[in-house]
């Protein structure tokens, strides 16, 4: 790679930042176009995101990603904002262009990309059950809401979390989604009415790779199981599901998808896939 005063600089904003496959994703996409464009994580304490903000302004950057903490923080100094990203309330992407910056959320329609060709199926008219009522839950269930299923539940640890996350959706889009929050210990008859889990919760992330927040029991062979963990890439819960003959999707599609969005946002071009898919594949399996 040949860095000079043209590279175009692309963030990713965060804190704490240690494990992020972005990176790595990212600028192996780079490179199989010779795109002059450099990939850099941040790690941005919380007293210094609007400096930062205000600073990547005035230099070259085309744009940048945002994680946790950010997600939400981001939204006030963004000049515009995509509409999806305004109903759900976060935002993961942003362009630069002229000094201005829009935002938008690409995590949801990652899921959808991942759900559509791992499962070899639509959400419309599905069943959802959603545990976890974070970023992920977020973007994940107005994902589920704007492409027609039928019912989705959302089912956190904290219950205020679900009932908001429900509100939201209900109100923003009351054409097109039955929502219904509950709390752990209602879960059975939902999971038992649903045609597809997934979690959006970090339970069963590394280094707690024997964690599930579902039971085995409450598992059953038609269900299609989703995790949105990558670190493992089979969580407890993706091999519980595949144990009882569970369709799963495993939570790195989710994660180079939502990064092919972005690629797309900032470059205009077609993002290289299968180059992305290796990338990750790689870092994980070195890790
Ligand atoms: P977040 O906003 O911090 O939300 C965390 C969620 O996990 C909350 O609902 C929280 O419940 C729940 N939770 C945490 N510990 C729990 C426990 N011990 N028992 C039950 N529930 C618990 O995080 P996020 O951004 O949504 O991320 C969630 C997971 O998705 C992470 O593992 C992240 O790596 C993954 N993710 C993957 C992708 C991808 O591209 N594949 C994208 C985004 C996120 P409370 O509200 O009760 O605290």
């Amino acid at each position: 790679m040949n860095i000079n005063v043209d590279t175009k600089l692309i963030g990713l904003l965060g804190y704490p930042l240690a494990h992020s496959l972005s990176p790595v994703m990212h600028n192996a996409a780079f490179e199989e176009y010779e795109l002059n464009n450099i990939y850099l994580p941040i790690q941005v304490l919380p007293e210094n995101l609007k400096t930062v903000v205000n600073g990547i302004k005035k230099m070259n950057f085309s744009g940048f990603n945002v994680t946790i903490p950010y997600k939400i923080k981001i939204i006030k100094y963004m000049d515009e904002i995509d509409d999806y990203a305004k109903a759900i309330g976060a935002v993961n992407t942003v362009i630069i262009n002229n000094g201005l910056m829009k935002g938008y959320n690409t995590d949801g329609i990652g899921f959808l990309r991942s759900f559509e060709e791992f499962a070899g199926n639509k959400i419309d008219g599905k069943k959802v059950f959603i545990v976890g009522a974070g970023g992920a839950a977020r973007a994940i269930a107005f994902a589920m809401a704007m492409n027609n299923a039928k019912k989705i539940y959302i089912c956190n640890r904290t219950f205020e979390k679900s009932e908001s996350l429900s509100n939201d959706i209900n109100k923003s889009m009351p054409q097109c989604s039955h929502t219904v929050p509950m709390s752990f210990d209602e879960m059975r008859e939902a999971i038992n009415d649903s045609d597809v889990l997934i979690n959006c919760t970090s339970v069963g992330m590394h280094p707690n790779i024997e964690l599930s927040p579902i039971d085995k029991k409450l598992l059953f062979r038609d269900l299609t199981v989703c995790d949105a963990i990558y670190n493992p890439s089979k969580t407890k819960l993706l091999r519980d599901a595949e144990e009882i003959g569970c369709k799963i999707v495993l939570g790195l599609p989710m994660l180079v998808y939502q990064g092919v969005e972005a690629f797309e946002l900032w470059t205009g071009r077609k993002a290289p896939v299968d180059t992305m898919f290796q990338s990750v594949e790689k870092a994980l399996k070195n890790n």
